[in-house]
C-alpha cells in the first residue's frame, strides 16, 4: 500500500522566509472561503466533488481537507436525496436500455 505522489521534501535550499502569515490551505476551497457549510443546494459546487458517475471524488483529487470532505459528502447525500444529484451510474443504467440486467 504505497500511496505515492506526496513525496515529502527534506529541507531544501529554502532561505529567508518570514513575514506574511499567509498559509496555503492546500487547495481546500472551503477552508479558503472560511466556511464550514457546504451548500447542498448549490449543485454546481457539489458536483465538482463527485465523479461523472455520481461517486464521491477521492479527497486527493478534490483537494479537500478531511474536515470539509465530510461536509461535502453530507451535502452530496442531501443533494441526492432531493434528486439534485444522481446516486450512482447503476441507477442511471437502469433507466437505460438494458432493463433485464441488474
Ligand atoms: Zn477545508
Amino acid at each position: 500500500m504505497n500511496d505515492d505522489g506526496e513525496e515529502r521534501r527534506g529541507r531544501g535550499g529554502r532561505g529567508g522566509g518570514g513575514g506574511g502569515g499567509f498559509r496555503r490551505p492546500r487547495g481546500c476551497e472551503f477552508c479558503r472561503a472560511k466556511t464550514d457549510i457546504v451548500d447542498y443546494k448549490d449543485v454546481n459546487l457539489v458536483r465538482r466533488y463527485i465523479t461523472e458517475r455520481g461517486k464521491m471524488e477521492p479527497r486527493r483529487k478534490a483537494s479537500t481537507c478531511a474536515r470539509h470532505q465530510r461536509a461535502v459528502s453530507q451535502a452530496v447525500k442531501r443533494a441526492r436525496h432531493l434528486a439534485l444529484l444522481p446516486y450512482t451510474s447503476e441507477h442511471v443504467r437502469i433507466s437505460g436500455i438494458h432493463m433485464g440486467r441488474r
